[in-house]
């Protein structure tokens, strides 16, 4: 196939030797400088190889290209912590030139065992959006159950209709070179399903692919002693609902349900306020912001892979979701953003 032959000669290739001619931190450096600006990134994981994401889906980074990552990030910005940057916002005050914040989805034990020491030592503030659901248990996330259950089967096809996705083609392949395929489809198709839909039909998928454990472990999230550490050691905690659903299709007392549990549950467990919010997989519509609104929360950070206007809604807050890549293709993929806000920059939860 062309064009993901031409994307890795991109990588390899193009991306150094134009970062060679300064272009790249030019543009970035052309965006941040506005006081007007205002930049979030979004990471989920940080891994030490590349098989806990064996789709490639987005959803690591490896540990090397991380630090990397925040170092560049921390000589060229002002790093400055969500919340902070909301209450300056309300009280009217002025965000630093270049402002730009770290942000975390979802709370797997990566984050502690991984890329704190990293953000600790470049003194890096960020914020961390956990999920309550399962985390006394250590149940795993959903979508982690789909890939694990993909990468981790025997099968040579699965029938998207007996599992619950009748829009999908019935006969999916999961020959090697059509698994990733299969599996965007899959989570993609999921997402348009009620959480309790979701549930099921996760279960049935689990059974029809088998999958054997050994292959690859599922991946561990964080228990609620690491998020009371991580809040110890100053990271803010931020709430990403109990079950991670679709909120668009979550009706009005399951949506106040969604937000206020897991905002009281992690305000319990840090035993301090809650104050920010993550629309899971950044879907949302107005009656959704309504609700974070009602729910208390200062702020709401979408998945719009933009750079922030200010002033802009602080209910709507753009997220530019960060890519495993190498220092010269992510100064790349970075400024494409900030320069187009074109949300090439996507991520599944
Ligand atoms: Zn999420």
């Amino acid at each position: 196939m062309l064009w993901p032959h031409a994307k890795s000669v991109l990588k390899a290739i193009v991306s150094p030797l134009l970062d060679a001619t300064g272009v790249y931190d030019r543009r970035i450096e052309e965006v941040s400088v506005r006081e007007d600006r205002w930049t979030i990134l979004m990471y989920h994981r940080v891994v030490l190889d590349d098989r806990a994401d064996p789709f490639r889906l987005g959803m690591c980074v490896r540990r090397d290209r991380f630090e990397a990552q925040i170092r560049y990030l921390k000589s060229r910005f002002n790093l400055i912590g969500v919340g902070e940057a909301v209450r300056r916002l309300t009280q009217g005050r002025p965000l630093p030139s270049r402002a730009v914040s770290v942000t975390f989805d979802d709370g797997y034990l990566d984050n502690l065992e991984v890329a704190l020491p990293v953000l600790e030592s470049h003194q890096v503030p960020w914020t961390l959006f956990v999920p309550t659901g399962g985390l006394a248990t250590g149940e795993p996330l959903w979508w982690d159950r789909v890939i694990h259950a993909f990468a981790c089967t025997s099968r040579s096809w699965i029938d998207a209709q007996a599992i619950g996705l009748p829009r999908l083609r019935r006969r999916l392949s999961l020959a090697p070179w059509y698994r990733r395929r299969s599996v965007e489809q899959v989570l993609e198709a999921l997402w348009s399903l009620p959480m309790a839909e979701i549930e099921s039909a996760v279960l049935r998928l689990e059974r029809a692919l088998a999958p054997r454990v050994r292959l690859m472990p599922l991946a561990h999230r964080l228990r609620p002693a690491d998020v009371r550490e991580l809040h110890r050691r100053g990271v803010e905690i931020g709430a990403h609902t109990v079950k991670h659903p679709n909120l668009c299709l979550t009706d009005r007392d399951q949506l106040r349900d969604e937000m206020l549990d897991s905002r009281r549950e992690l305000e319990a467990l840090c035993g301090s306020p809650v104050e920010g919010f993550a629309y899971p997989g950044g879907r949302m519509n107005q009656a959704v912001k309504e609700a974070a609104h009602e729910a208390g929360f200062s702020y709401a950070l979408a998945t719009i892979s933009a750079v922030n206007h200010l002033p802009c809604d602080a209910y709507e807050l753009c997220r530019i979701g960060m890519p495993d890549a190498e220092l010269p293709d992510f100064k790349r993929a970075l400024s494409a953003t900030m320069v187009r806000g074109d949300g090439t920059l996507h991520s599944i939860a």
